[in-house]
């Protein structure tokens, strides 16, 4: 039997909000991998706020994702084919392969995985670049210290939940804002957070003050806009916000108001990028793993499956419908 590949590939920049006219699905042959190189059969596709940004031609940290290729993107997968002694058929490997079904990687691009008990997706969210991001960003640029408080945008969210929830180990309050009761009543009763604010109820300014009667220490900002804009207002004096992502701004851009916060109260605020601390990843994973296995690291996905169906899993991330980690089951 041979088979064939299905990849999505980027069709044409949004202007805007991204669209399902943004992408093209096609049928490719199967490459064979050469020395050196492996070919994986995607099983989980990992759908990120940060394709949005790759999808435009802005300048940013990295180059955009070019037209007409496959839409960039992490991978876990098995491998069935190996031309480098160090991979075998059946093991399993995080990978940079994108948006289809199959994908030869030169071996040094892929990272072996552990799934014997941990579930493979998990790499792409816990324990993988989301958790990494909440590990890196709370401790070394929030800097929080026990019996402050802790603030959070996208609470519910792949960073935002497991940001919380170490805030709470490092004996903080940790206040989340989420879109909906459900949401919210999850991030307090299921993942330990002290509250949780709606904002789509419409009183986020005043909510943000009772649940946090003593301002806040660490802002970890994964929205921006209004959200950030309002947060600004409760930020005590010497607080830190940590910039780790402005998904609210991705598709339109904000005007801040506040920003006088920043002078008045000497707030330090740093934005991050989870690659910047790429040499100590294993420093993050080993604590996160171990986290996760006592129980103290609560973690939820949101699936959608068959490859076709990606397009619509990461417009609808983009707009705030996933709850938990987005991602996509290659069946
Ligand atoms: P999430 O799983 O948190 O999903 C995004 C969430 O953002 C939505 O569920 C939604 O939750 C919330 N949201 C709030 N306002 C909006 C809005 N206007 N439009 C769309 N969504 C909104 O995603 P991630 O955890 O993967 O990412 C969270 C943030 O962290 C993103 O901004 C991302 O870009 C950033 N990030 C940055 C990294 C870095 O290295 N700097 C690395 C990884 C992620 P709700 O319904 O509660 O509003």
């Amino acid at each position: 039997m041979t088979l064939q590949n299905k990849q999505v590939l980027l069709a044409s920049r949004p202007q805007g909000s991204a669209t399902e006219e943004n992408f093209r699905i096609v049928e490719a042959p199967l490459a064979t991998p050469a020395a050196g190189e492996v070919l994986v059969k995607n099983e989980w596709l990992s759908l990120d706020p940060y394709m949005r940004g790759r999808m435009s031609e802005a300048k940013s940290y990295v180059p955009p994702a070019p037209i007409g290729e496959v839409m960039v993107g992490q991978t876990v997968g098995e491998v069935i084919e190996s031309q480098d002694p160090r991979f075998k058929p059946g093991d399993k490997v995080l990978t940079q392969l994108g948006w289809q079904l199959y994908g030869v990687a030169k071996s040094g691009e892929l990272t072996p995985i552990d799934v014997k008990r941990t579930p493979a997706s998990y790499y792409l969210g816990v324990l993988g670049m989301p958790g990494i991001t909440a590990w890196f960003g709370l401790s070394e640029i929030g800097q929080p210290k026990a019996g402050e408080t802790v603030l959070v945008s996208a609470a519910s969210g792949a960073v935002g939940s497991v940001v919380g929830q170490l805030a709470k180990i490092k004996g903080c309050r940790a206040v989340g804002i989420a879109g909906g009761r459900t949401k919210c009543d999850y991030v307090v009763q299921e993942l330990g957070f002290d509250a949780c604010v709606d904002y789509k109820a419409g009183n986020l300014l005043d909510d943000l003050r009772q649940a946090c009667p003593k301002g806040v220490d660490v802002d970890f900002e994964n929205v921006g806009g209004e959200i950030l804009d309002t947060s600004l207002r409760l930020m005590n004096r010497f607080s830190r916000i940590v910039v780790c992502g402005l998904i609210a701004e991705y598709s339109e851009p904000y005007r801040y108001k506040a920003l006088r916060s920043v002078l008045v109260n000497r707030i330090k605020m740093q934005g991050m990028i989870v690659f910047d601390w790429k040499d100590r990843y294993s420093e993050a994973l080993e604590a996160l793993v171990r986290y996760h296995a006592e129980g103290k690291l609560k973690y939820r996905e949101s699936v959608v499956h068959g490859i076709e169906n990606a397009p619509k899993g990461l417009i609808a991330l983009l707009k705030g419908e996933n709850f938990g980690k987005q991602l996509v089951k290659l069946d």
